[in-house]
This record gives C-alpha cells, structure tokens and sequence, in this order.
C-alpha cells in the first residue's frame, strides 16, 4: 500500500535526506505537500520531480516565482503561513515536520492534530511548545516518531522494554568541531569554522547549535518531552565518534544503544517505514575500520548551553520558549557575524535573566512569549556588536 507523505521545510538537509528515501522506493510513497522558506526554484523542481499536489513557500514574495516555475504541472502553488497550516491538514498518512526553527510550530501542530503519524525533526518546536504539542498529539490520537538521531535512538531501545522500567537515559553528544578547543581559542572563531561539523551534513542553525553545544541543550528538553523518565534521569555523554546515537538503561541494568554510521538517512527511514523496516543504500556500520569508539564527560564550564538548557527546563514556564527564541536570534546574528560565537550563549543567559513573563497556557501565550524574546534579544545583539 502507498503511503501519503508531506515534507515541510523539504529543500533543507532534513528534507532531502527524506526526499532521497522516497527517491529509492517510489511505487511505495506518494508525495502530497512539499514545502521551502523562499527558494522557490528548488522547490518547483522537487515537486515536479515527485509530482507534488501541492507547492508551498512560506515567503510571500517567493509566490510568483513559485507559480510561473510551475506552469503546465499538476501542482498546486500557494504561500504564506496560512497555506502552510492548510498543507499540514490535509491529513496525509506522514509528515515530516523538518522547518527550521519556532516557525515550524503551526504546521506541526496542524498535522498532529489530524492525528496522523508526524516524524519530528523540527526540535525547536517541541522546545517552545512541547507541553503543548504532546497533549495535542494525545488527544487527536496522532503518532510523533522522533527523528532527531539520539531521540530515534531512544525510541528504538524502548522497543526492548517500558518507559516506567528505565533507570537512565543517555544522549550522546559529538562534541562539536571546538570539544577539545579552550574558550580563549573558541572567542575568535568565524561562521565558516562553527558550520562544518566533524561528523553530520546539516543545515547552518542546528551546525551553530552543535558548536556551542545548545543544540545537546535543546536536545535534553526535547527528550525530557518525549520521554517522561525525569530530567534527572537524562544525562549527556559525549562520543566523538558518532556512532552510538543514545542507549537507555533498564531498572536490571541492561543498556541498549543504537548504532549506525552518522547518516540522518537512517533515523529518517527508521521514522518513514515505521513500524516496518525498509531497504536504503546507507553506508554499512564498519566497527573494525572505525576502531574505537570514546566517551568524555561534559565540561559545562567550556560549553555551558547543557547548564543553561537544564535550568530552563527546570524553571519551566516561559523559559524554554525564552530559550529557543534567544537562541534562534543569537545564532542568525553570529551567522552574520555580529556577535562573536562565545557572546551566542552569553546573550541568551542574560536574555533569560532579564524577564519573567507569565505560564503560557495556550499556543498564543507561546507565541506572544517568543515575538517578545526575540524583540528583546535583537536589543541585547545591539549591545554585543563586534
Ligand atoms: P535547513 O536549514 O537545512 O532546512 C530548513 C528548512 O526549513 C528549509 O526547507 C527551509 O526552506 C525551511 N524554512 C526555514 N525557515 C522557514 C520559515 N520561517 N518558514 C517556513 N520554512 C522555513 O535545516 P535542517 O538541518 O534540515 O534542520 C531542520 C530541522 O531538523 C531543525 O529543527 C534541526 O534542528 C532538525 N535536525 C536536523 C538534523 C540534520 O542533520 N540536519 C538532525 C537532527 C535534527
Ligand atoms: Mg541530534
């Protein structure tokens, strides 16, 4: 049987790494929403590639070029937030929610609540919202499988037991390209050095949040909402290799771990065959050519996102939301080379400390919350401008 897939945020790496299974079995998928930010080019090619219903850039001024590039195909064009929200409920069989950023909120939300399988990729969301998001998923009876590697990884060693007979969960974490580099060496690195991870091809955003280690941070919370083991039970191990995605320990102290070569391929196919396995021409698990695999501790006081997540979290609230939007600002104001990379997690520490805003309680308190943080963090990039 087909299955109907939307992708959102379909021209990022997440996106095509999803398109590109699809591309391996395509009498077994067929392609409903695809959708981009403002590339429309790249978009239209995609959907003419998989004959998409329907096209969508969130970018208004992205429409005209969409439309024309799509003259004479069965496609659908449309923009804007209203229209992703509209793709996201046309209630398909899964959705891959892979937008960058607080802004893929609305069409997840909208896809889970047609209570269909949605594979997340989009962590902010769940950082901002995540309450929210789980509790909207349970009453519309919607699947979310995760896809992030390490909470894909904790989802396929949960398969070997219960959620209630965990002792401890642990992420690993690669370290980034600056895990052994002092903070005087980390003070005056550029854009082009913090994106190129060691291990993982990703988009700009998450490859930031890799060097400073917010994107563990992120990841910690992302976890504490999936799986309701107890922040205390969540802890963080770095493994430079890649190699080991997570592992989870059981009450009998068995652990079980997930491996594979660092390749978002394999979680994604994990998330898009579930609960079934398919095929994919990913490169085999060579432990003998790899040789070793390490393990370090943490050092909060060189990378200190972990610390900075962790209290978030904890505090509640508003925090989390705080966090992810000062972040989000910080790291497109390092991109730009504004601020330095060390001032990323400075500015969102006092961001955090500046202002209490009310619980949010409904999905406008969050959004309320975030347009906030991030009018306050371009204030504080002011101040910090190289
Ligand atoms: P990316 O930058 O490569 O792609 C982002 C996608 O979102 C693009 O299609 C872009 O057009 C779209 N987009 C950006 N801003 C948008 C907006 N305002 N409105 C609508 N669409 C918008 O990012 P990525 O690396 O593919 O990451 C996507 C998500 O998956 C992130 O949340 C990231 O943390 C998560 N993730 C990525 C990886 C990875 O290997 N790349 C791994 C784990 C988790
Ligand atoms: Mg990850």
């Amino acid at each position: 049987m087909t299955k109907s897939v939307s992708i959102f945020g379909a021209t990022g790496s997440v996106g095509q790494s999803t398109l590109d299974l699809v591309r391996q079995h395509p009498e077994q998928y067929k392609i409903v929403a695809l959708t981009a930010n403002g590339n429309a080019s790249q978009l239209a090619a995609l959907a003419r590639e998989f004959s998409a219903e329907i096209a969508v850039v969130a970018d208004d001024n992205a429409y005209e070029e969409l439309k024309l590039q799509l003259e004479g195909t069965s496609t659908e064009a449309a923009s804007g937030k209203e229209a992703l929200i509209a793709a996201a409920s046309r209630g398909v069989d899964w959705t891959m929610a892979a937008i960058v950023g607080c802004a893929g909120l609305p069409p997840t939300l909208a896809a889970l609540r047609c209570g269909k399988t949605v594979a997340l990729a989009n962590k902010e969301a769940l950082v901002s919202a995540g309450a929210l998001m789980i509790t909207e998923a349970r009453k519309a009876g919607a699947t979310l499988l995760p896809v992030d590697s390490e909470h894909n990884a904790i989802f396929q060693a949960l398969q070997g037991g219960k959620i209630d007979q965990v002792r401890k969960i642990t992420l690993t974490a690669s370290g980034g390209p600056f895990r052994t580099w002092t903070r005087e060496q980390m003070a005056g690195v550029t854009p082009e050095q913090a994106v190129a991870h060691p291990n993982w091809d990703m988009g700009a955003k998450i490859s930031v949040d890799s060097a400073t280690m917010m994107n563990k941070g992120l990841e910690l919370i992302e976890a504490h909402h999936l799986f309701p083991v107890g922040l205390e039970n969540i802890e963080i191990l770095v493994h430079p290799q890649s190699v080991i995605h997570s592992m989870v320990e059981y009450h009998d102290r068995s652990t079980l771990a997930q491996l594979g070569s660092p390749d978002m391929r394999i979680p994604i196919a994990s998330a898009l065959a579930w609960p079934e396995r398919m095929m994919t021409n990913c490169a085999p698990l060579d432990l003998a050519e790899i040789g070793r695999l390490d393990f370090e501790r943490p050092d909060e006081d060189r990378f200190p996102a972990t610390k900075i997540a962790r209290a978030a979290i904890t505090a509640g609230g508003a925090k989390p939301a705080m966090l992810n939007a000062a972040n989000e600002v910080a790291v497109a104001a390092f991109l730009n080379r504004a601020v330095q990379f060390l001032d990323i997690t400075e500015i969102v520490t006092r961001l955090l400390d500046s202002y209490s805003p009310p619980e949010p309680s409904v999905l406008a308190d969050i959004f309320a919350i975030d347009k906030e943080t991030r009018v306050r963090t371009e204030q504080l990039v002011e101040e910090f401008k190289v």
